[in-house]
């Protein structure tokens, strides 16, 4: 466990779910952190100290870089960049609304490259520095109705793997978690009543599925190993789901 703990940590979607609780642990662990989600109050309201909170939206590239700007003016340099924002809108592909299909594309995929081209320049000048990608369990393999949401993270593992490659002499960790489920607002944004209500029996049928906190240790594990041991990629879910 060799990660100084004065190091600025930068959590994207830290309003709910995962972001929320690695916020939690990060600050408890001692990092500076930069919180970034568009429902501000819900990050305020965490009263985290030596914590900036911004509200920007992933997709504004300039916002996203002000941001990390900032916070790096107070803390220093960004040491681990948490890609975790990310919208999942289940849908039937055939008939799926393009504008949800764009929005994951744009949030998912391009937010998170937005993310990654703050902070790799100065990482890779600093030959030190760690990005974590929360991907899926739907970035690996298919399931029913996901085929969007499922290009998104597929995109996010390819581009995550490609730049690990490509920085790995700079001494620069670039990560992957792919969570199975997890219980979190995230399922509530999908508009297709009839595929959240057989989502949510399919989470009931097998019991139970991960806690945000749970994800949220593994992260804090991924990135607190030697910085010269590279956990390329997790994969976990809930002991009984099998898929
Ligand atoms: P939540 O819906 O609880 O959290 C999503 C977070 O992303 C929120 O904080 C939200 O903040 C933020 N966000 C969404 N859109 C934007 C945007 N345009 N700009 C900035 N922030 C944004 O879901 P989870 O915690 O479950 O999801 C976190 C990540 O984990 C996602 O990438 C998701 O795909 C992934 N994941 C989740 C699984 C699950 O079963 N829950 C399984 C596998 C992966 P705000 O709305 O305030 O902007």
């Amino acid at each position: 466990m060799s990660k100084e703990s004065n190091r600025l940590v930068v959590i994207t979607g830290a309003s709910s779910g995962i972001g929320r609780e690695m916020a939690v642990k990060f600050s408890r662990a001692g990092y500076p952190l930069l919180l970034i989600g568009r429902r501000v109050e819900l990050m305020e309201e965490l009263d985290l100290p030596n914590t900036m909170v911004r509200g920007v939206d992933v997709r504004d590239h300039e916002a996203f870089a002000k941001a990390i700007a900032e916070a790096e003016a107070e803390f220093g340099p960004t040491d681990l960049l948490i890609n975790n924002a990310g919208k999942m809108l289940l849908g039937d592909i055939a008939s799926q609304d393009s504008a949800e299909i764009q929005e994951m594309l744009d949030i998912n995929l391009m937010g998170m490259i937005n993310g990654i081209q703050a902070v790799l320049s100065g990482m890779k000048k600093r030959n030190h520095g760690t990005i974590i990608n929360v991907a899926s369990t739907a970035g690996i393999k298919t399931y029913a109705n996901h085929a969007a949401y499922s290009a998104t993270k597929f995109g996010v593992r390819g581009m995550t793997h490609t730049i690990r490659e490509e920085v790995a002499e700079n001494d620069v960790r670039v990560l992957l978690l792919s969570p199975g489920a997890v219980e979190t607002e995230l399922l509530e944004h999908t508009t297709d009543e009839k595929i959240k209500d057989d989502y949510k029996e399919w989470k009931k049928s097998i019991g139970e599925v991960l806690s945000a906190k749970e994800v949220a240790d593994a992260v804090l594990f991924m990135y607190r190993m030697p910085q010269s041991v590279s956990i390329r990629e997790v994969v976990m879910s809930a002991t009984k789901q099998d898929n």
